[in-house]
């Protein structure tokens, strides 16, 4: 059940409009989700994680495009690294 979890520390920017997104931003990509609280740096418990990366998503408030990236879980650490930016 549940919905998404949280992602917080993220700082990007949107690639149409160029605001610059810090909040808000979700991922789908851990079992069970239940708005969880994570940001780089944290430990993922291995148990929740799916994969050894994260999509992570919002949308910006400004023209609502939906911006997705990638974050690389290092060990059991969740990284700043973002290897891709896409729309
Ligand atoms: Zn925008």
């Amino acid at each position: 059940m549940g919905i998404y979890d949280c992602i917080d520390g993220i700082t990007t920017f949107c690639p149409r409009c160029e605001k610059k997104l810090t909040e808000d931003f979700h991922t789908k990509d851990f079992k069970d989700m239940f708005l969880n609280h994570y940001a780089p740096g944290d430990i993922v418990p291995n148990e929740r994680r799916t994969k050894q990366s994260l999509n992570v998503y919002t949308s910006c408030p400004e023209c609502g495009m939906y911006v997705s990236l990638c974050l690389m879980i290092d060990g059991d650490m969740l990284t700043y690294q973002i290897s891709k930016v896409e729309e």
